[in-house]
């Protein structure tokens, strides 16, 4: 029988630890950022007088003048450590979240892919979860949709989203962010072309 998701106690593990993604080479990501997202982040970092960076990550399009894309569609925001540790988590005091991991300063305004996570697909009677979530880890990457509805209404705006650029040629932004070991294999911050 499937298990109804609940986060793993203690654990802050999505706010802390980022990927290689889609391969070493092009860096760690960030927190994914829809456009719209981009300017209240830069808000909110401003009125919690923190410092944050926010690196494009998928484009559409060609402008040759910037040999990039057109059109950004989607930014990330990176983590303070080598790619990790969300600027929003609050690691310093003693405050925590209900289930006991650090808090997300921003918890009422966090990015929808914030409020999408762990979910990545929805099925018919079961949600698949990232596997790099504890929760999943320790379970199973399938769980009980139950207690999810808000998490798939997250992700239902997410997919809306990039439906729209389904048939274009997508752009990704190398970040060259990540940990000391793997700087020699990290390509040049840029955009570059996917399946070229
Ligand atoms: S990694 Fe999974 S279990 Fe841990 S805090 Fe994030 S969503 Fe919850
Ligand atoms: S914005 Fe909040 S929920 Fe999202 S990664 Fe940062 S600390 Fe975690």
């Amino acid at each position: 029988m499937l298990k109804e998701f609940h986060c793993v106690q203690d654990c802050s593990d999505c706010c802390i630890y980022r990927q290689y993604f889609p391969s070493v080479d092009y860096g760690k990501i960030g927190v994914l950022l829809l456009p719209v997202e981009k300017k209240e982040m830069e808000n909110m970092a401003e009125s919690y007088k923190l410092k944050i960076n926010i690196l494009p990550r998928l484009g559409i399009g060609f402008n040759k003048k910037l040999n990039g894309p057109r059109q950004v569609i989607a930014y990330q925001l990176m983590g303070k450590i080598n790619g990790d540790y969300c600027p929003f988590l609050d690691t310093e005091s003693k405050n925590r979240s209900p289930h006991g991991g650090f808090n997300c300063q921003i918890y009422d305004y966090r990015p929808i892919s914030c409020r999408a996570y762990p979910v990545i697909k929805e099925g018919a009677s079961n949600v698949e979860l990232d596997n790099n979530c504890k929760f999943s880890c320790q379970n199973s990457i399938w769980a009980n949709k139950n207690l999810l509805e808000n998490e798939l209404k997250a992700l239902k705006r997410i997919s809306n989203d990039f439906d729209r650029f389904a048939n274009q040629r997508i752009w990704r932004y190398a970040t060259h962010i990540g940990e000391q070991a793997f700087r020699k294999l990290l390509r040049p911050r840029g955009w570059y072309l996917q399946n070229d």
